[in-house]
């Protein structure tokens, strides 16, 4: 589930935070991934699954 509210960056306090989506993507997250609206996660994050990315800084919180 997406929220619509991003939330500031952790670490640097950028809005540039965008969701990171888990799971089985649809065609709606794709064409969210190609404007650069969702980042799709990835297996190197073992046990935390962090919820959002940072576009500015790189840091998954
Ligand atoms: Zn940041």
């Amino acid at each position: 589930m997406i929220e619509k509210e991003n939330p500031v960056c952790n670490y640097c306090s950028s809005k540039k935070v965008i969701p990171i989506f888990y799971g089985y993507p649809t065609s709606k997250d794709y064409q969210d991934y190609e404007k650069g609206n969702l980042k799709f996660g990835e297996s190197i994050f073992l046990g935390a699954k962090p919820k959002w990315y940072c576009k500015k800084c790189g840091e998954s919180f």
